[in-house]
C-alpha cells in the first residue's frame, strides 16, 4: 500500500516543561470550550483578542486540537498538519495558505515574547471543527467533528474544503483537499531510537499528543486509537502480559530508555515514554511515504553535517546508494515477519562493495547500517554531494494480497526516467520475478533530489515465495550485480 506523502521540515514544538499549576482558559476573559470540556490551559498561556479573533498560543494548538504543529523560526512561519491540508501561517502575515489555497485572515499571527499567537476560529475550521463564537460571554466552542471507525484502509475522496469565515483572495481557488481522515487508528509496526531520533513507524493514521514532562524529565506521546501491529512483538521487546516493553539508549547524552505500553485498554491508547536525561527541546515530525508512516521525535540540536567521502573532482560519477527505511522504521514486514528494512540493506552493501571495485564510480550510502535517517536528509545527502545518479533500494508489501508478486521499478521526475528504464531491465533480468513495469510516482526521495533518481522494488516481502528468495544471500549478490551493470550502462562505462 502506497501513500502520497507529506513531510514537515524543520519542525520545532518546544513545550514549556513545568505541567503544574494548570487554570481554565480564561485569560483575556475568554474560556474555550472543546467538545463541551473547558480547555485545562497553563497559567502562562495568554489569549488575545485582535480585531475580533480570538489568539491563542500555539502549543494550545498543539495539545487540545491534537494536531501536530510545527515552527520554523528563520521564516517566522507555523506550519499545522490537519486531515484536510496543511495550514501554512506567518508571523505579521494577512493571508494562511490552506491545503495550497490562499485564504484572508481577519488577524495575522503574532509573537507576544517568544509565544506564538495564532487565530483559533481560522485554524479549528480549517482543521474541519465546528467553531461557535458567544461574543456576550466570550465563549469559544469548538467541536470534533462525528468519525467513524475505518473498515479498511481508507481511500481520501476528493471534497471541496470545508467553508471557512475568512474569504479567498482573489484569483486564488481554493484547492480540493481529501476529507478528513479519522481521528486516529493506527498500527505501530516499529519504535526505535538512532541518532538522538525516536522513531514510530505505523499504517494507518496517527493522532499524537506530545509534550514534556518533569521530574522525571521524559517526552511522553499519547497515541489513542492505536494499537500495536500483530507482528510487533516479533520485532522488538513485548510483553504480552502487560502489553508493553522497553528498550535502553546507549548512544545519548538526551535519553535513558524508550519505553511503550497499551496505557488504556478501552480507549486503545498507547502511550511512549522517552525517558531523558534532563530537560530537553525536541521537534516532532511526521513523514508518510512509502509502506509505512513514520513520527518522529527529534532531539538533535542541529544538523550533522556529514563530510562527504566523495571527491567531486576526480571524474568519477558519484552513485548514491539508498537502503529504505531503517531502525523504528522497518518498512515493509514479510509473510513471515521478515523486515524489508534488512533486505534493503544487505543488497545495498553489496552494492556498494561491488562499485568500491568499479574504477568509473565513486558510492556514498545514506545509511550503513540500522539507522534510521529521514527522507529529506537521504535527498539532501545526494544534492550536497553533486551525485550523478540516486538509486533507492526496496522491497515491496501488498496489504491482504499475499499472491501479488514481481519487480518493479520507479521513477518521479523525467530525468530519472532512462535510469530507471534500464536499472529495471537488469534488476528485472535478475530477478526473473514477473514485469510490473516502470512505474511514475511522486516519492519523496525521487522528488527531492536533484540528479536522475530511481527507486527499486525488488520483489514482494508479503509473497512468501519472493519473502525466502530475497532474502537469500546468492539471490542478493545477483541484483546487486544486475544494479552495478546497470548503472555502468548508463553511464556508458565498459
Ligand atoms: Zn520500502
Amino acid at each position: 500500500m502506497k501513500k502520497i506523502g507529506f513531510f514537515v521540515l524543520l519542525a520545532a514544538l518546544i513545550f514549556g516543561l513545568s505541567f503544574a499549576g494548570q487554570a481554565s482558559a480564561q485569560t483575556s476573559g475568554a474560556t474555550i470550550i472543546l467538545d463541551g470540556q473547558a480547555l485545562s490551559l497553563q497559567k502562562k498561556d495568554k489569549i488575545e483578542i485582535i480585531k475580533g479573533s480570538v489568539m491563542v498560543p500555539l502549543r494550545v494548538i498543539a495539545e487540545n486540537l491534537a494536531l501536530l504543529v510545527t515552527w520554523n523560526q528563520q521564516n517566522a512561519q507555523v506550519k499545522i498538519l490537519t486531515g484536510t491540508g496543511d495550514i501554512e501561517l506567518t508571523i505579521g502575515r494577512m493571508t494562511a495558505s490552506v491545503g495550497g489555497a490562499e485564504l484572508k485572515l481577519n488577524a495575522a499571527p503574532v509573537n507576544r515574547s517568544g509565544t506564538t499567537l495564532v487565530p483559533l476560529r481560522f485554524i479549528g475550521e480549517a482543521a474541519g471543527l465546528e467553531v461557535g463564537w458567544d461574543n456576550a460571554k466570550k465563549v469559544v466552542s469548538l467541536a470534533s467533528p462525528q468519525t467513524s471507525e475505518p473498515t479498511s484502509a481508507p481511500t481520501p475522496t476528493p471534497t471541496p474544503f470545508p467553508s471557512a469565515s475568512p474569504t479567498p483572495s482573489p484569483g486564488a481557488t481554493p484547492t480540493p483537499v481529501p476529507s478528513p481522515s479519522p481521528v486516529s487508528g493506527g498500527q505501530i509496526k516499529g519504535i526505535g531510537w538512532s541518532n538522538d531520533r525516536l522513531a514510530i513507524s505505523f499504517v494507518g493514521s496517527l493522532v499524537p499528543r506530545t509534550y514534556a514532562a518533569a521530574d522525571p524529565a521524559r517526552i511522553v506521546v499519547e497515541l489513542p486509537k492505536t494499537s500495536f501491529d500483530p507482528a510487533f512483538a516479533s520485532i522488538q521487546a513485548f510483553d504480552a502480559a502487560t502489553q508493553s516493553g522497553a528498550f535502553a539508549v546507549t548512544d545519548s547524552s538526551n535519553a535513558t530508555r524508550v519505553r511503550y505500553a497499551v496505557t488504556d485498554t478501552d480507549a486503545q491508547t498507547i502511550a511512549i515514554t522517552i525517558e531523558l536525561t534532563g530537560n530537553k527541546s525536541f521537534t516532532a515530525y511526521q513523514e508518510a511515504d512509502f509502506e509505512t508512516s513514520v513520527y518522529v521525535i527529534d532531539l538533535k540540536t542541529s544538523a550533522t553535517p556529514t563530510p562527504s567521502p566523495v571527491n567531486p573532482d576526480n571524474g568519477k560519477k558519484i552513485i548514491v546508494i539508498d537502503p529504505g527505511h531503517g531502525d523504528g522504521d522497518p518498512g515493509g514486514v514479510g509473510a513471515t515477519n521478515k523486515l524489508e528494512k534488512n533486505f534493503n540493506l544487505s543488497l545495498a552493501l553489496k552494492v556498494e562493495a561491488l562499485l568500491l571495485r568499479e574504477p568509473a564510480f565513486q558510492v556514498l550510502m545514506t545509511r550503513r547500517d540500522d539507522t534510521f535517517v529521514p527522507r529529506p536528509e537521504r535527498a539532501s545527502l545526494a544534492n550536497a554531494a553533486n551525485a550523478d545518479a540516486f538509486v533507492s533500494i526496496h522491497a515491496n508489501i501488498a496489504d491482504g494480497k499475499p499472491t501479488v508478486r514481481g519487480t518493479e521499478t520507479y521513477y518521479y521526475k523525467n530525468s530519472g526516467k532512462a535510469l530507471a528504464d534500464i536499472m529495471h531491465k537488469h534488476v528485472l533480468g535478475a530477478t526473473g520475478f514477473t514485469d510490473r513495469k516502470v512505474k511514475n510516482a511522486n516519492y519523496q526521495v525521487l522528488r527531492e533530489t536533484t540528479m536522475p533518481a530511481t527507486l527499486l522494488e525488488v520483489g514482494f516481502l508479503s509473497n512468501a515465495t519472493e519473502e525466502s528468495i530475497l532474502f537469500s544471500d546468492s539471490f542478493q549478490d545477483l541484483v546487486a550485480k544486475a544494479i552495478v551493470d546497470g548503472l555502468k550502462e548508463y553511464f556508458g562505462v565498459k
